[in-house]
């Protein structure tokens, strides 16, 4: 249990409220029992001109590919990086090297997480996965077990698992979700058995959505490069060819369930009748969108549609994919390609990192504000000079992570 612990610096940003110049906070039990501005009762650690903001929340990301030292290449867009994916993940051996591989994978991941000020995670785990997020320390973490399957063979088995390992993941310290992979990889019948089962555990659930063009074209038309990829990679079932389902009957669908995460969204406002983003409108007080800007970048040429999700009113989350398509897994950095580009304030992309993270997750009652008797989550930053903004300070790129704290307890070392 952390000691009871008063902390004064410059800025506070409870995000819930106006930012607390010269203020401090007072953690008690690992949760905030007092905030207040200038000087606090009793003993004080004061870290300065530091700024205090809630813990990020990385809304998106898959964890298994956080040792890669640098990402695949996007040239040839999606489909093409799905292939190199793919290519890799053959590479790897099956068995115990590959479960020590993922589980070492995770680890990195969750370190450099923590030192980047996360402590929440929205994570996509593979069938495979399940069993490494056992007793991990670190940032929260709300865990998607992924299902795929376009033939009926692999629907059963995609499903016949699927249960069991979200029971098995809300058994240890992490929240379990649900993932219907994309709109190409998943058939119809699949997605409503994935969704029929997350209403029956009480599950959110996360998907791929409108990422790419090339999804577009094949659910209007049957082809183009998505579909010459999933025949190239045999998972084309050209015998009884998939039904599929569009983005707007997705949305739909995803809106059944308790929580529902869009990943992406990039093209939703492609389709022309407007179906997609209507309905995402219509449901959003069910689902979010999650955003990550430089993968969206590096594969798609394009940075996500902002104003036309903030315009439909639609709460947007801040995610940074996974280091197969990012250089590293910076929240801050994410908030930072989107400010530097125009698209958003300071104040609103911190807000998307923190408070509509922990929304997103389902998590919004214990992270992404700093308020009395919430849970002591939160990132201690230290700015090189002086900026009047402090919402401008912690985006600067000369900003360092001091310490990030979940309950209370530094998870950094
Ligand atoms: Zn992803």
């Amino acid at each position: 249990m952390s000691l009871p612990i008063t902390l004064r610096a410059r800025h506070i940003l409870p995000i819930s409220g106006e930012a607390i110049e010269d203020g401090w906070l007072r953690i008690e039990r690992g949760r905030i029992v007092a905030i207040g501005r200038r000087k606090p009762p009793g003993p004080v650690q004061d870290v300065g001109p530091a700024i205090i903001l809630p813990g990020l929340i990385n809304a998106h990301t898959h964890l298994e590919f956080s040792d890669l030292s640098a990402p695949l290449s996007g040239a040839g867009g999606l489909p093409a990086w799905i292939e190199r994916i793919v290519a890799l993940r053959r590479l790897r051996p099956d068995g115990q090297t590959e479960a020590l591989r993922l589980e070492s994978a995770i680890d990195a991941g969750l370190y450099e997480s923590a030192l980047a000020g996360v402590t929440g995670i929205g994570e996509i785990a593979t069938a495979l996965g399940p069993c490494a997020y056992r007793g991990k320390g670190g940032p929260r973490l709300r865990v998607y077990r992924e299902a795929i399957g376009l033939s009926p063979a692999a629907i059963v088995r995609a499903s016949s698992s699927l249960v069991r390992d979200c029971k098995h993941l809300s058994q240890g310290s992490v929240a379990a979700g649900i993932s219907p992979h994309a709109p190409y990889s998943v058939a119809a019948p699949l997605g409503t058995q994935l969704i029929s089962t997350s209403r029956t555990l009480g599950l959110p659930i996360a998907m791929h959505l409108a990422e790419s063009r090339e999804e577009a074209e094949l659910l209007a038309t049957g082809g183009g490069p998505l579909r010459s990829m999933l025949e190239n990679l045999g998972a084309w079932p050209t015998l009884t060819p998939p039904t599929l389902l569009s983005a707007a009957d997705w949305i739909t669908l995803v809106a059944k369930a308790p929580r529902g995460l869009i990943v992406h969204g990039t093209f939703l406002g492609d389709d022309r009748r407007g179906a997609a983003l209507a309905r995402l409108s219509r449901h959003r007080d069910r689902l979010c969108v999650v955003v990550c800007p430089r993968t969206t970048a590096l594969l798609s040429g394009v940075l996500p549609p902002l104003s036309l999700f903030q315009s439909e009113g639609v709460r947007v989350a801040i995610g940074t994919d996974s280091r197969a398509s990012n250089p590293d897994l910076s929240v801050l950095a994410e908030c930072r390609r989107i400010v530097d580009a125009g698209l958003v304030s300071p104040i609103e992309a911190l807000t998307m990192a923190t408070r509509n993270g922990a929304w997103a997750l389902m998590q919004e009652h214990r992270s992404g504000i700093l308020a009395l008797s919430r849970p002591a989550d939160l990132v201690i930053l230290m700015p090189t000079g002086h900026h009047p903004d402090p919402y401008q300070a912690a985006l600067d790129p000369t900003t360092s992570v001091m310490a990030t704290l979940r309950n209370g307890k530094t998870i950094t070392p």
